[in-house]
């Protein structure tokens, strides 16, 4: 080989071959081609029409004329608005750019490749068809005015990567203030895969939620809604560390959040630790060490979940604990999201949810542990694969039912 073109799917992946092959000689690179670039161009969504137009004919039916009446019609009865155009099925993925993936506030244009990828998944697990909305502010109000204002188009709501704690502020004001589901997705399809995953490892150390004690670290949007869907599942035992230690009742800078799990104890994580049968981590990498770990009790179940790079290496600690998760596709029991917020949107659109309650989120966990039977459970397999085409069904099910439960249910 003389002249060579180099496919690389990520520009790390580029990098390495074009280092690997300099050691060769008579060999000179021409191009490198970046897969992951090239997918991207022109983006990854497009709009269809489900609709021929032909002639006079189809073009005054789907257009003006005959839409007039369409328009008078749901005029007169507003409801019709669910049978007659796209709302019913039909999501927002709102986001203000502040906390794009890990990497920060990167700002509403960089934040539009993740909601186009958001938007993919929502149409490819679930069949919903899912907008990508990056906005111009980062204002409280603006957002919650510009949502409500945008509403009508919508059966519902999936808020995304708006950073803590205005993420809290901005959802449960939208929760109040609309009559569509609406569901942050950092934090609710966080905390029901979350618990999904931990139901599971509990049935395999014999342990019970009501007795463990657990430690999650991070208490931003996915730490705050893990603890609360804990708390409501039965946990009684819970400690939140943040990126400064425990939450304690001694400290002055808790926000409001925070200050729902304040305990009198104070400390480091390491200290919090010492005896604990579980920690949940949703803060940083490399926060977690392998002494930490071995100061937890017996069948230790530890899930680190920071993405992209865990708060501990699994490897580290294979032989010290029971069971192992983080977020990662790479390693065994990945806890992803989109093992929730398809199926949630689904089951909500379906029974036409004027909102999504705790009860949905609980029933939604439940039918994703369900879905791993007794025989097939074991340490490196406590939740289904995010390709398994069982969980959307499963989990839209028992959210619809939960939701009649609720009285939330308008169909
Ligand atoms: P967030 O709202 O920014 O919260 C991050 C939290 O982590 C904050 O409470 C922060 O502390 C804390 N933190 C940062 N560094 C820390 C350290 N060294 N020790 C202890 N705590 C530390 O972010 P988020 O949306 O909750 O997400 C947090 C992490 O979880 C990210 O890495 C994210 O990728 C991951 N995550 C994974 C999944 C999954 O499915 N696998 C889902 C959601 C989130 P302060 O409050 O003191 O700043
Ligand atoms: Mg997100």
């Amino acid at each position: 080989i003389r002249d060579l073109s180099v496919d690389a799917a990520s520009t790390e992946h580029a990098e390495q071959i074009v280092q690997a092959v300099k050691v060769l000689q008579d060999i000179k690179i021409l191009d490198v081609y970046d897969r992951t670039f090239s997918i991207h161009r022109g983006g990854k969504i497009t709009i269809e029409s489900k609709l021929d137009l032909h002639n006079q004919a189809d073009l005054s039916m789907a257009y003006t004329p005959g839409v007039g009446r369409i328009c008078k019609a749901i005029a007169q009865d507003p409801d019709q608005v669910y049978a007659l155009t796209i709302k019913g099925n039909t999501v927002a993925i709102v986001t203000d750019g502040s906390a794009v993936l890990g990497l920060g506030n990167l700002g509403p244009e960089a934040a539009l490749p993740v909601m186009e990828g958001k938007a993919m998944l929502f149409k490819e697990f679930a069949g919903i068809d899912a907008f990508p909305i990056c906005l111009a502010t980062q204002d409280t109000d603006k957002i919650i005015e510009t949502i409500k204002n945008i509403a009508p188009v919508f059966g519902g709501v999936n808020l995304e990567d708006i950073s803590a704690p205005r993420c809290f502020e901005i959802e449960t004001r939208l929760k109040q203030e609309l009559d569509i589901p609406v569901f942050h997705d950092d934090q609710h399809g966080t905390a029901i895969v979350s618990l999904a995953a931990l139901i599971n490892a509990l049935k395999l150390v014999k342990k019970s939620l009501e007795d463990v004690r657990i430690v999650i670290n991070g208490a931003g949007a996915a730490g705050v809604a893990i603890a609360r869907l804990l708390r409501k599942a039965g946990a009684r035992n819970i400690l939140l560390c943040d990126s400064k230690g425990i939450l304690s009742k001694k400290r002055s800078d808790l926000t409001q959040e925070k200050l729902e799990f304040a305990v009198e104890a104070s400390g480091t994580l390491a200290g919090a630790l010492v005896g604990t049968d579980i920690f949940l981590g949703v803060s940083a990498p490399g926060v977690l060490t392998p002494e930490m770990v071995r100061s937890m009790a017996k069948d230790s179940i530890v899930m680190a979940m920071a993405n992209p790079i865990p708060e501990i290496q699994p490897e580290l600690i294979a032989h010290d604990v029971a069971v192992m998760a983080t977020g990662r596709s790479d390693y065994p029991n990945q806890i992803n999201n989109v093992l929730a917020f398809p199926g949630v949107f689904r089951g909500a659109l379906d029974c036409r949810a004027s909102s999504i309650t705790t009860n949905m989120y609980l029933e939604a966990a439940f039918a994703i542990a369900n879905l791993i039977n007794a025989t097939d459970l074991d340490r490196e397999h406590i939740i289904p694969s995010v390709f398994d085409e069982r969980v959307a069904s499963a989990v839209a099910g028992a959210v619809q039912q939960a939701a009649r439960q609720d009285g939330v249910a308008r169909r």
